[in-house]
């Protein structure tokens, strides 16, 4: 809507805005309304981008960076001055991490009042305290920069390894206005924002050559390769070789986890023996040891796929770096691959798959065990049976115990399925990813959930009613952080820091708001909520009550949580 005034017809900065975000091929808004956006998001409603309003930021931030994820286009996150912003901030800070590009618009208050410190209303130096979470930060600060300022957003968000951007939109900026006919012409969409990046040929050959000398080879899959939709070149490399591969977990289903070719459940063998390893869009961070120390073989050499230059060496020494995107890599080494002769030794073959065959033997047992109450492997043993018929459907994980059981046990077949706690392993990411993939993709979700880590976006369910999302939520429900059965140290009568509410009914939470809920307590029911569950497409929620006993205190990454020596642990799990 333009305003006619006297002479020419105006607009102002916030119409302009919803102009160039839809201009921009923009298709949903995911935020928290209030001062001064609140107008912004109606306008966006009415001219057609979808709105989804969440009840805090930082869920709205996990969902655009995961539809970004999704789309390889930066998703929008919409926040109010301050707090909004700060609250959004981690969402944002995760999306960089991760790699994910995003967009946090946030309104900020007037500056003059700001720059002088004399205490505005939700008064805040947003952009500085933005930039060291963010890929690149921006401020638009007069209506006519609008088009330029949303151009840089998008392409620092997408080109190169994207990433999160936050973009800052002053209260003046939003009510200012400009002829309406030089703003319309102000508008438009930059060219090739992610630019096809092709490796240098000597980098190509210098990485088939050391692929060609190795008696073990392996390849990593991370989800950067996911990110990249490199899944055709991916297949192409690892069948035409024969070289097994290993997913990262957020890369499972890019090759399905039932390809006879993946390593994932001989991860020790493959690691500790693996003489050359090709990563493909997975970095050597924390997840990886850092590529050193005695899970990995110590003569091992690297060929490493990455779009950023800098990654190389950043934790270990790499003999064989790739410089590019991952599909115009992959294409690159299969097109000269033949001159190499590269093949998978046979016996490097048999000895994984043995390794495989004893592992799947082992983890069948603890599968079919059954105990009373359930523990992870029984309860998801059920959800895994169920999900055999739902192979599209999204599954969204987090916790400690449940996002390693989890990872373990149900397999994914297709890829960008899996949206986990990531580069971070950050808890808080559940319904704001579950919000983000049932809008951006119109499929349905399922989220499997440790108690504790749902409480961190628990509220949301609101947002999956209110919107009627296919929304599943599994809470694997054994009252703590990752345990319920911790003791109190000093005797006193308040829980134990990891305690949490003992038979806590979050079926119940789902039941305020009009979703469908279930409270179960043995597989079998499991498998029957769960089964109604997906059936109905409704937005639902599984109360799965296990065992307050099992978990292990940290998970898999026990190694990393420092114990006292000067005051006694509680027992690990039996
Ligand atoms: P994982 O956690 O699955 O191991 P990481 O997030 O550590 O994966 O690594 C992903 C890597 O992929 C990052 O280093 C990132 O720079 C890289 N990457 C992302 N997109 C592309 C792309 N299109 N081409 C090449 N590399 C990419
Ligand atoms: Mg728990």
């Amino acid at each position: 809507m333009n305003y006619i005034t006297d002479n020419a017809p105006l607009t102002d900065g916030m119409h302009l805005l919803v102009d160039a975000l839809k201009r921009n091929g923009v298709e949903t808004i995911y935020g928290v309304v209030g001062i001064p956006v609140t107008d912004l998001a109606r306008h966006a409603q009415e001219v057609g981008i979808r709105y989804i309003g969440f009840r805090h930021e930082q869920s709205a931030g996990n969902a655009a960076a995961v539809s970004g994820y999704l789309t390889q286009k930066p998703g929008i996150c919409l926040t109010v001055s301050a707090p909004g912003f700060l609250n959004g901030l981690t969402a944002l800070a995760c999306a960089t991490q991760n790699g994910f590009p995003m967009i946090q618009i946030s309104g900020s208050s007037d500056r003059n009042i700001i720059d002088l410190q004399q205490g505005d209303y939700e008064g805040l130096d947003q952009m500085n305290i933005a930039k060291p979470f963010a890929k690149a930060a921006y401020r638009i600060n007069r209506p006519e920069d609008i088009a330029v300022g949303v151009a840089r957003a998008i392409r620092a968000a997408v080109s190169g390894r994207p990433g999160g951007v936050y973009l800052d939109i002053t209260t003046a900026m939003l009510s200012t206005t400009m002829d309406a006919e030089a703003a319309a012409a102000s508008l438009f969409t930059p060219i090739d924002p992610a630019p096809k990046q092709y490796p240098c040929s000597n980098a190509v050959k210098r990485a088939l050559k050391l692929l060609a000398s190795a008696k073990k080879p392996l390849i990593i899959l991370g989800k950067g390769a996911a990110y990249a939709q490199a899944e055709n070149q991916v297949r192409t490399l690892v069948e035409e070789t024969g070289i097994p591969f290993l997913p990262m977990s957020m890369a499972k289903g890019l090759l399905p986890d039932d390809h006879p070719q993946c390593a994932a459940s001989a991860r020790s063998l493959v690691l500790g023996q693996g003489d050359v390893v090709m990563l493909i869009g997975a970095r050597l961070n924390w997840l990886l040891t850092h590529g050193k120390g005695k899970k990995w073989n110590p003569a091992v050499q690297f060929i490493q796929l990455d779009i950023e230059p800098e990654e190389m060496d950043s934790n270990r020494p790499i003999a064989a770096p790739v410089v590019g995107d991952i599909v115009s890599s992959l294409e690159v080494m299969i097109a000269k691959m033949d001159n190499f002769n590269i093949q998978c030794p046979k016996e490097w073959r048999d000895a994984i798959d043995t390794v495989k065959q004893t592992n799947a033997v082992k983890m069948q047992a603890k599968l079919t065990t059954p105990t009373s109450p359930m523990n992870y492997f029984n309860a998801l043993k059920a959800v895994s049976d169920v999900m055999q018929g739902y192979k599209d459907i999204y599954l969204v994980n987090e916790g400690a115990n449940t996002l390693d059981d989890t990872r373990n046990v149900v397999n994914m077949y297709r890829p960008r399925l899996r949206l986990d706690t990531g580069t971070w392993g950050v808890m808080g990411i559940g319904m704001g990813y579950a919000i983000g993939a049932a809008v951006t993709s119109g499929k349905q979700v399922i989220a499997i959930e440790g108690d504790s880590a749902f409480g961190f976006s628990g509220m949301e369910v609101e947002t999956i009613c209110r919107y009627h999302l296919p929304v599943t939520i599994v809470v694997m429900n054994n009252g703590g952080i990752y345990r319920g059965n911790d003791p109190n140290l000093g005797g006193g009568a308040d829980p134990s820091p990891t305690s949490l509410t003992p038979d806590a009914r979050y079926d119940k939470m789902i039941e305020a708001f009009g979703g469908m809920a279930y409270h179960v307590t043995t597989p079998d029911e499991l498998r029957t909520a769960l089964t109604d569950a997906l059936a109905s497409r409704k937005p639902s929620l599984i109360n799965c009550v296990i065992d307050p006993a099992v978990g292990t205190e940290s998970g898999h990454i026990g190694n990393l949580n420092p114990k006292s020596s000067l005051s006694p642990t509680p027992p690990k799990e039996g």
